[in-house]
């Protein structure tokens, strides 16, 4: 347990010094000079103090440690061994190729091993790794192997759905697409059965709950 710590934080906690809240606004009035207008003009003047609050909010998940707060389990179970789902997380993650965001939704599943999480705790590891910088791949696995790692379950399912504005704003240009990931574990992985009642449970929100986006 101890060991495989320090590989789900591998990502979130970059032994690198953080620059202060002046260069990192100071960066931003550079990339307003880069992108053709002039960050002293009345409309821009608050917008690097305001861009570099909005960071602190979309990257608060490196300050956060997932393992921590999965360890907060319930261990009474009173035998339940059915599968627990939740689905349509709502997601707000940024590409780690071009900063810009990735919306979608996160279904969560696991078969408990006497070992059960509070709901808001799934949701909670959802959110703390899709607050940094990311790819839905990635993303995808963090949530499955943290869970597997911490709660030692029968099986772990994450399916992903989501539209990357990187791919809907520039680039190809391609609305309206979303792209899936999946990371199946276990049960999940090994017994068709329970992979497809999982399936079956999160299928109908599949179609549709992105289209509004
Ligand atoms: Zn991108």
């Amino acid at each position: 347990m101890t060991a495989q710590t320090p590989s789900l934080r591998k990502s979130g906690s970059a032994s690198l010094v953080k620059p202060s809240r002046a260069e990192a606004e100071a960066a931003i009035r550079t990339l307003i000079r880069w992108a053709g207008d002039d960050p002293d003009r009345e409309g821009l003047k608050g917008t690097p103090e305001r861009v570099a609050k909005a960071y602190e909010e979309f990257f608060a998940g490196y300050d956060a440690d997932p393992v921590e707060i999965l360890r907060r389990t319930f261990e009474e179970t009173e035998g339940y061994d059915e599968m627990v789902v939740l689905r349509d997380i709502r997601l707000e993650s940024h590409c780690e190729h071009h900063m810009v965001p990735i919306l979608g939704k996160a279904h969560v599943a696991y078969l408990p091993d006497r070992r059960v999480v509070g709901i808001s705790k799934l949701a909670r590891i959802v959110e703390i790794y899709s607050r940094r910088l990311q790819i839905q791949e990635k993303l995808t696995s963090q949530i499955a192997n943290s869970l597997n790692d911490v709660l030692h379950p029968k099986g772990v399912a994450v399916v992903i759905e989501a539209a990357h504005m990187c791919m809907t704003t520039r680039g190809v240009r391609k609305a309206g697409v979303t792209m899936v990931t999946s990371r199946m574990l276990g049960a999940f992985r090994d017994d068709p059965t329970t992979r497809r009642e999982f399936l079956a449970m999160i299928g109908n929100t599949a179609h549709g709950s992105l289209s509004n986006m």
